[in-house]
C-alpha cells in the first residue's frame, strides 16, 4: 500500500470532482495521505477533509510564500498553536524557506521558519520543510533543530542528504526523481537509509513522467516508487512496504 505524505487535495485544482478523487485514491491502494496545509485560511479544509476521510491526515503550517499575509508571526503563530493543539495533528508543516519566489520577504520567511521549528520541537511534531532554492539556509536552521524533519520533495545534493539522515531526518522523494533531467536527485535518492525513506505527490503539482505536467494523485506514486527502486536496487514491494511503515511510525498511525 502506498502511504503519500505530501499532498494538497483542498487545492482549487479538485473542485469539480474532489470526492471522486479522493475516494478513488483509497479504492485504489493508497493507505495513508497527510494533506499539508500552508496558512491559516486554508487550514479549516485541511481539518474538513481528514474528519471526512479516516485516513487522510493533517499538516499544519505557515508556509514561505505565504508568510506575508500576516503583519507578525505573534498573533499568527498563537492561532496556529492553538489550532493544533485543538486538533488531531500529525505534522507541522509545511513550512520553510523559498528563494524561487518572491512573494514574502527573506527575513520574514526567515523569521516563520525559526519560529515554527521551535513551535514543532514544543510540540513534539514532525516538521514538513519545504525548500527551494535555499538548502544553506535550510540546512544551517536545521543543526540546531532537535525535532524530527522530514525534506519534502527532495532536491538536495547527495552528500546533504547523507547529512541530514546522520542527524536522523527524513527524506521524502516526489514525481521530480522520475524526471529526466533529475541526475541528481537520483544520486541523492541511493543514500536515504531504508528506515528515512518517504514518497509523496504534492497533488496537485509535481506529478511523475509519464504523468507530468498533468494534475496529480497519490496513485501516480507508483512511478516514483519504481524509480527508487531501481535506482536503489530493491524491488517496488520492498519501497513500498518500507516507505508506509516509516510514513505510519512518523506520524503514529496505529
Ligand atoms: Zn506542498
Amino acid at each position: 500500500m502506498i502511504f503519500d505524505t505530501h499532498a494538497h487535495y483542498d487545492d482549487v485544482k479538485f473542485k469539480e470532482d474532489q470526492k471522486q478523487v479522493i475516494e478513488r485514491q483509497f479504492s485504489g491502494g493508497v493507505s495513508g495521505i497527510l494533506n499539508c496545509a500552508t496558512c491559516l485560511e486554508n487550514i479549516p479544509e485541511t481539518l474538513k477533509l481528514c474528519k471526512k476521510y479516516e485516513r487522510m491526515y493533517a499538516a499544519l503550517g505557515i508556509h514561505p510564500s505565504d508568510c506575508y499575509r500576516y503583519k507578525s508571526p505573534d498573533d499568527s503563530l498563537s492561532a496556529l498553536e492553538k489550532v493544533i493543539s485543538d486538533n488531531d495533528v500529525r505534522a507541522l508543516g509545511e513550512i520553510g524557506l523559498d528563494y524561487h519566489y518572491d512573494f514574502s520577504p527573506k527575513d520574514s520567511q526567515l523569521q516563520y521558519f525559526e519560529a515554527q521549528l521551535c513551535l514543532a520541537e514544543k510540540l513534539g511534531l514532525p516538521a514538513v520543510i519545504h525548500d527551494r532554492e535555499a538548502h544553506g539556509d535550510v540546512f544551517e536552521r536545521l543543526r540546531s533543530f532537535k525535532g524530527i524533519a522530514i525534506i519534502h520533495s527532495c532536491s538536495e545534493s547527495a552528500e546533504t542528504v547523507r547529512q541530514l539522515c546522520r542527524k536522523g531526518h527524513y527524506v521524502s522523494f516526489s514525481g521530480s526523481v522520475t524526471f529526466k533531467n533529475a541526475n541528481s536527485v537520483r544520486e541523492a535518492a541511493k543514500t536515504v537509509p531504508d528506515g528515512l525513506l518517504l514518497v509523496e505527490t504534492d497533488s496537485p503539482y509535481m506529478a511523475p513522467v509519464p504523468h507530468r505536467g498533468e494534475r496529480n494523485e497519490s496513485l501516480y506514486i507508483r512511478y516514483i516508487i519504481d524509480v527508487l527502486a531501481e535506482v536503489r536496487g530493491d524491488t517496488r514491494e520492498h519501497i513500498e512496504r518500507i516507505t508506509e511503515e516509516n510514513a505510519k511510525r512518523l506520524f503514529k498511525i496505529i
